[in-house]
């Protein structure tokens, strides 16, 4: 992955304040020709200029570093995590992270797990299925230190997709891509409903460019009563409001 493109990639990260291995290079290099070949076949990303992929993908997922300290032996959790973003470019950058990454669409989970053999990553696993049913096993339940999102719903929907997961003490980070004025209104009701308290927004634009974006951390301060999440479909089709 050492050309000039990768140069600035190395440039975004080191911004960012990470230091990234040859291997973890590597493995980001093969991800990006994973993506780019099952992409044929398998809808994952509208994105595959090499630059595009670099900053919109692999840098944005990275910008979690902003809100939280990703150098501990913590539990991370993807939901609706689609071509692994923002979960598995973590999982490479941060190996000690224990990352579970879960999707509702199976092609796109035997594209992660793919990945994850060819790279040879461990500590990380891809789950099919709905946020709302896993939420309700004992094994995800309350179980997460963090717990992420990427353009999967709005922030009411997703909290009831997310909050469930989280441990008493930790967070829910939501990736934002516009300013989020109304819909913090609607998802600050519903993140108390389900045990959470916004605790802030971190507004920035990605390294060397003009593309904002908006990290909201949720902490957890209260367990999420048991009748939530509501059945799945339910809190896409009518989020929790006033
Ligand atoms: N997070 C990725 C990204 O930023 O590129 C994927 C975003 S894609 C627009 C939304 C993904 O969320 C899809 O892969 C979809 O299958 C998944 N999804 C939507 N609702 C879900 C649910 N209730 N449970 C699990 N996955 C869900």
């Amino acid at each position: 992955m050492k050309n000039d493109n990768a140069e600035q990639f190395l440039r975004d990260v080191s911004s960012l304040g990470i230091v990234l291995n040859d291997l973890q290079l590597d493995q980001f290099a093969k991800y990006y020709e994973l993506l780019i070949q099952w992409n044929e076949k398998v809808n994952l990303t509208a994105i595959t200029e090499y630059n595009d992929v670099m900053k919109k993908h692999f840098v944005d997922s990275l910008s979690l570093v902003k809100v939280c300290n990703l150098k501990e032996d913590l539990s991370l959790l993807d939901v609706g995590t689609g071509a692994g973003f923002p979960g598995l470019v973590l999982k490479i950058a941060f190996p000690d992270l224990q990352v579970v990454l879960m999707d509702a669409l199976n092609k796109r989970v035997h594209f992660l797990r793919e990945v994850i053999g060819k790279l040879d990553l461990r500590g990380v696993e891809a789950v099919h299925g709905r946020a709302e049913d896993f939420a309700r096993q004992e094994g995800f339940r309350e179980k997460f230190d963090i717990c992420v999102s990427r353009a999967v719903a709005n922030l009411s929907t997703l909290s009831e997709y997310c909050i469930p997961f989280v441990k008493l003490g930790g967070c829910f980070v939501s990736y934002k891509s516009e300013k989020t004025l109304e819909e913090m209104e609607e998802g600050e009701y519903a993140i108390s409903l389900l045990g959470g308290v916004v605790e802030h927004q971190t507004e920035f634009y990605l390294p060397d460019s003009d593309i904002y974006r908006n990290l909201v951390t949720i902490r957890k301060q209260k367990n999420t009563p048991e009748k939530y999440p509501r059945k799945a479909g339910l809190p896409l089709k009518k989020p929790l409001s006033k």
